[in-house]
């Protein structure tokens, strides 16, 4: 599936933006709020491999592997910085599903998922979850010629501007 202009995935840019906003909006301090907005980005790591939203991108083995972690974690009193990265870090495979298809819940379910959410001012169009893979083969799924959306978009800065103006205010004006 070539990434057409009709269907915009999603950029690392914005997966970045939208963790540091949210731990910014919570009182986060600017410094945590950047490595949480660092570990968001991780699951891309699996680019590097020749796929995309595949493994890394599971939701579910997030939660298999961050449980345990966390529970590590709090034993040096860093229990609620785990369970913060954790739970920003699941908006990351949550948005990539939106985009296009991606391995949320492996192992439990082996299909990549993907799911459509269109409201229209006229006529109903509910949410959509499909499993197949609009006809591609599992090699074209793995290319990531065909996946890869670019890093950041014109519109994508624009709206990190956006969504940070408020930070950025605070800041000069402090
Ligand atoms: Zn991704």
């Amino acid at each position: 599936m070539e990434v057409s202009e009709g269907e915009p995935k999603v950029e690392a840019l914005l997966h970045f933006t939208v963790v540091l906003a949210a731990s910014l909006g919570i009182g986060i301090e600017p410094e945590v709020a950047l490595i949480l907005s660092v570990i968001a980005l991780l699951p891309d790591i699996d680019v590097f491999f020749g796929f995309h939203r595949m493994y890394t991108h599971s939701a579910l083995l997030m939660v298999m592997v961050g449980g345990p972690a966390i529970a590590i974690l709090s034993f040096f009193g860093l229990g609620r910085f785990g369970l913060l990265a954790l739970s920003l870090a699941l908006t990351h495979p949550l948005i990539d599903s939106f985009s296009d298809y991606t391995l949320l819940l492996w192992p439990a379910f082996r299909k990549p998922l993907r799911f459509d959410f269109s409201l229209k001012l006229i006529g109903a169009s509910p949410l959509k979850i499909s499993s197949e893979s609009g006809g591609r083969t599992k090699d074209e799924i793995q290319n990531p010629d065909h996946l890869e959306g670019p890093l950041a978009t014109g519109r994508g800065v624009v709206i990190s501007i956006v969504i940070l103006f408020p930070f950025l205010l605070k800041w000069v004006a402090a």
